[in-house]
């Protein structure tokens, strides 16, 4: 019997190498310019398929895995894993994957630019410079915010909520600026009171204090709308939001709000609740630095999650324990075990 694996979106060349030295049979379903395809066409295809690799951000229903029951394995390409209900998988003995670790830097490396590009108003300047607006003396200018001490010499605080992989390393990304750091992490308290340099603080207090709140958790059903009016309230009027994590952690309506009302001074957001639309108003405001979900997109990064997403296919595919697996009880469900003999 031949298995198959389906990649319904233009994989990078890396992953694809992984792929073809197994004996599977590779099926990729995608336009000429990596078009992800049309529900109906993603169904078609499940239906035959063993295994299926998405891209983080292609929405593996529980319709589309309702599909295919017998399907042996999901690997996601992508750390955050809302793309797909895993509840349905466990339920039915579905392993699902996911790409840790290997896009940490670079999302973190995004998310500090991000930080930095909107407390300078760096894309502002730019639009006013290559358009002809700068005369010299006398023309605008572009009033940021400081990022490290300034001249007064008051160094910034920086508010991180989640401290994973990806939180930890923009703390990294901090140190030169010699900024105070605080985190909020239900799960973490313990690690973060032990991080030198990085003091815990609830959600409230985090918002209050800081003059940069950057986020970095999943999307789950506890972070949803994590952020939202009461929130944005609590923030500085003076500070700035950056979101990298998922787009409906934060409420963009509520958002929009505290931006025209100089609640917040700014937000610098890759990530929105129904991408690719915007927010009505959004793209109107001045204080926003607004970027295409562009976190781990760098050749190498995006190269080394396919081999990853690749590896933990053809793991599931033989019925072996993948590497980076989020829903690991399913090894001890008799649906699981039904599937690796038949
Ligand atoms: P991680 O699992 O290492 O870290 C997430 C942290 O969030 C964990 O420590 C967890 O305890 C914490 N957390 C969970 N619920 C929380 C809550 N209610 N409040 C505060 N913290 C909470 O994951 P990671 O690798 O650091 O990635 C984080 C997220 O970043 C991913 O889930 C993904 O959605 C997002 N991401 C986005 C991009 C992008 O392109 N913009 C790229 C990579 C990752």
């Amino acid at each position: 019997m031949v298995n198959r694996i389906l990649v319904p979106w233009a994989m990078p060349q890396a992953g694809k190498e992984v792929l073809q030295n197994s004996k599977a049979e590779i099926i990729y379903l995608h336009g000429p310019r990596g078009e992800v395809p049309e529900f109906k066409e993603l169904i078609k295809e499940v239906r035959h398929v063993d295994v299926l690799i998405p891209r983080g951000t292609q929405s593996i229903s529980k319709q589309v895995i309702m599909t295919n029951t017998d399907l042996r394995g999901i690997a996601n390409y992508g750390v955050g894993y809302d793309n797909i209900d895993v509840i349905t998988a466990t339920r039915l003995g579905i392993p699902v994957t996911n790409t840790p670790g290997v896009l940490t830097e670079t999302t973190a490396d995004l998310a500090w630019a991000l930080l930095m590009a909107t407390a300078r108003l760096i894309p502002q300047a730019h639009i006013y410079t290559i358009s002809g607006q700068w005369k010299g003396p006398g023309s605008k200018v572009f009033m940021g915010l400081d990022i490290g001490p300034g001249g007064s010499n008051r160094p910034k605080t920086l508010g991180i909520i989640g401290f994973g992989r990806i939180g930890r390393t923009v703390v990294e990304r901090s140190r030169g600026f010699k900024m105070k750091v605080l985190a909020y992490d239900p799960f973490l308290k313990k690690m973060i009171e032990k991080t030198r340099g990085v003091q815990y603080r609830q959600l409230k207090n985090l918002l209050k204090e800081s003059d940069f709140v950057s986020l970095h958790c999943p999307l789950t059903k506890k972070t949803f709308h994590l952020i939202g009016e009461k929130e944005l309230n609590l923030m500085k009027p003076t500070s700035i939001l950056i979101n990298t994590s998922r787009g409906p952690v934060l409420d963009e309506k509520a958002l929009v709000i505290a931006l025209k009302k100089g609640r917040i001074a700014g937000a610098g957001l890759d990530v929105y609740e129904k991408e690719p639309r915007l927010y009505p108003g959004l793209t109107k405001l001045k204080n926003v630095v607004l970027l295409p979900h562009i976190g781990s997109a760098t050749r190498d990064t995006r190269e080394q999650m396919s081999v990853v997403a690749a590896k933990n296919a053809l793991a599931m595919l033989k019925g072996v324990k993948p590497p980076d697996i989020v829903n690991p009880q399913v090894f001890n469900s008799p649906k699981y075990k039904q599937k690796l003999m038949s």
